[in-house]
């Protein structure tokens, strides 16, 4: 393998400047290939999407709530209502928000939780921030009339705007929390769905919108023992401040001091949460599969007398301005100038003639290259510092960004132990095994991640069945079936939010905005037009299946040679699954698409009790 040489690179560590820009890196491309391959085929025995395991039965005690202060016990209620809206989390309000803009106000709002928030109410461990920019990523800055405090925001800052939202809205009002939704059953006579609780509530909707989220279902390794350990262990999803001491505010995890705590997982949890265990005193034993790429990320407080000024309308215009320039179109400006646009924005000022995916894959290449550089710069001990390499390209991972993470390691109470790709093997009553190595511990901090897997009903953890006793598990056997990723034949007045046969972002909450819009327009204009019922006809199920399978095949090459990642079915993704690809249309080509048909107004593609709506507006 050729070697990987840099024409200059400076001593400090790579300011912003440095990161977005230099074009002065040179690479040997082979053997970047070469590494990055061999990194991949490392990890490809993984064990698929398939490997992890659910927080139930023995595992149960991860998932509970330890944030609720009541035991929500209530009366069942047994009710009709026009809209069900499954979560409380952005994408529940949002539609919420704008139903009520199509006054729509019969709205039944149920979760899990015990409040609004979805992931900012459940995920509050040290150090959370959204890397996503605040002036982009908080919905409805402007109507709340709300001033983030910093270009990042912590996580609590971000639930605030949650329950902001809410309360603007008075969804309390709308809303039955600590309550899981079972089941929902299509009733063709009467077009309302059933819907089943937890706490023994019926709700008849005439629609539902599922807005249940994507990071909501943690999972835990797929590994044995984790049940037998005798120490103290939760996620980081359900952060345990009573055994470790401190505060989601930033206070010291003081009870930690001394202990004998292991993170297993290095993904962008662990990225926030390591320097919160460093700063403990904890000796902390930090279990690495595949290293993250940790970009640094620059966060001034807000200049108040900037935001103030800003003009009517500006916030969907920024996010608007980050998601294009995030897919590549060519902005005359860079709004959010940070580590998600920078680099893709300068691509469009270079002038040569080679093909926009080459100057793609070259500039991710500098872009890992300096990651990689930067690394180096900050971690003290070789040899640690060479373990945290990331060899895959910029897109196969969730990028990262943190100005202390690899600091932590400098600490000589942080002990990186790098699994050269295998993982955990086991856990013990003692601790964790990586090999024939054990490592006795007092506490195991679990940042595995969430159940990324396309089997909706289990996403959900509620069956759903549509016309004549289909369920959505069968439906979606070979993968999801859905017309612009929203709704399936078979499924009338169901309105799914999710990333699926549709688009994606990093800025979640713009994408969920634009569902709910949609979402919205679809409800009220069955309700205006008298109808009963709306699904699409399977042809325009089929049409739209069959072009966002197109469009994942385009880049099945380059998912292929990515390290196993949820953004590749844990390497798994092939031409017979692409279904299955998190990859489909960009946002900004997704919210064309849907502003452009509703400008439409005919309803294209989704029939009005049984009749094709483009028709019934002809008559
Ligand atoms: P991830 O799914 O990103 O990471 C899970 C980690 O667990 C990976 O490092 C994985 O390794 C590791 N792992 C799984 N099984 C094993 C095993 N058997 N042995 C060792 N390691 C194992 O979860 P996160 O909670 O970190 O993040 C989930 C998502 O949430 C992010 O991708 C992001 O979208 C969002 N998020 C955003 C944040 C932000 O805005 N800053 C902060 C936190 C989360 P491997 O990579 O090899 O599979």
């Amino acid at each position: 393998m050729g070697s990987i040489q840099k024409k200059q690179v400076g001593e400090e560590p790579l300011g912003r400047e440095q990161l977005g820009t230099k074009t002065d890196v040179i690479l040997d491309a082979e053997a970047i290939e070469v590494r990055n391959l061999s990194e991949r085929n490392k990890r490809l025995v993984k064990g698929g999407i398939a490997q992890f395991r659910e927080a139930t039965g023995d595992l149960a005690k991860f998932a509970l709530d330890h944030w609720s202060v009541a035991d929500g016990h209530r009366t069942p209620v047994d009710e009709d209502v026009d809209v069900l809206v499954v979560g409380c989390g952005f994408g529940g309000i949002l539609a919420a928000t704008r139903l009520h803009e199509a006054e729509i106000t019969d709205i039944r709002m149920v979760d899990k939780a015990s409040d609004f928030g979805g992931v900012w109410y459940w995920n509050r461990y040290p150090g959370l921030y959204c890397d996503t920019e605040s002036y982009i990523y908080l919905p409805l800055l402007e109507e709340t009339d709300y001033v983030p405090s910093a270009k990042y925001v912590p996580g609590y800052e971000i639930q605030a705007q949650a329950l902001r939202i809410a309360e603007k809205e008075k969804l309390r009002d709308h809303a039955f929390f600590q309550t899981e939704v079972n089941s929902i059953t299509w009733d063709d006579k009467s077009s309302r769905w059933t819907c089943k609780t937890n706490r023994g509530d019926v709700c008849r909707a005439r629609f539902v919108i599922s807005a249940i989220g994507i990071l909501h279902k943690l999972h835990l390794p797929g590994i044995t023992g984790i049940e037998h350990f005798k120490g103290h262990s939760f996620h980081t999803s359900r952060w345990d401040y009573k055994y470790t001491g401190g505060d989601r505010y930033g206070g010291v995890l003081e009870k930690l001091k001394g202990k004998r705590v292991g993170l297993i997982g290095t993904g962008a949890s662990t990225i926030q949460v390591l320097p919160h265990l460093a700063l403990s005193g904890a000796e902390t034993y930090i279990f690495q599969r595949t290293p993250s790429a940790v970009d640094e990320r620059v966060n001034p407080q807000t200049d108040e007398t900037w935001f103030k000024s800003l003009p009517s309308g500006w916030q969907d215009e920024r996010a608007d301005n980050f998601d294009k320039i995030f897919y590549g179109g060519e902005e005359s400006v860079d709004m959010v100038d940070d580590g998600w646009t920078r680099h893709i924005y300068a691509l469009h000022k270079q002038k040569d003639n080679l093909p926009y995916a080459e100057r793609l894959k070259h500039a991710d290449n500098i872009q890992m290259e300096l990651i990689r550089q930067r690394t180096k710069n900050i971690v003290k001990k070789s040899e640690t510092a060479e373990a945290l390499q990331a060899w895959y390209g910029r897109a196969c991972k969730r990028p990262c960004f943190h100005g202390a993470y690899l600091e932590a390691f400098n600490c000589p109470n942080v002990h990186l132990v790098d699994t050269n790709g295998k993982g955990v093997s086991t856990i013990t009553r003692k601790g964790v095994v990586v090999g024939d190595r054990n490592f006795d511990l007092d506490c195991i901090i679990y940042a595995t991640g969430f159940d990324w897997g396309n089997d909706y009903s289990a996403r959900a953890n509620m069956e759903i069945t549509g016309r004549n006793g289909l369920t959505m598990s069968e439906k979606w056997v070979a993968g999801p079936s859905t017309f612009q990723g929203m709704i399936g034949h078979d499924f009338p007045n169901l309105l799914l939010f999710t990333h699926l046969q549709s688009s994606t972002s990093p800025n979640y909450t713009h994408l969920l905005s634009e569902r709910a819009k949609h979402a919205a327009y679809i409800v009220s204009e069955t309700i205006k037009r008298g109808a009963n019922s709306v699904e699409p006809t399977q042809k325009a199920e089929d049409a739209w299946v069959e072009k966002l399978e197109n469009i994942a095949a385009q880049y099945l090459d380059f998912f292929k040679l990515c390290t196993p990642g949820y953004l590749n079915q844990e390497g798994q993704l092939s031409k017979f699954n692409l279904r299955n690809a998190s990859i489909g249309l960009s946002a900004p080509q997704w919210n064309d698409m849907a502003a452009a048909w509703r400008k439409q107004g005919d309803m294209e593609g989704l029939e009005l009790d049984g009749q094709a709506a483009v028709q019934q507006k002809a008559t």
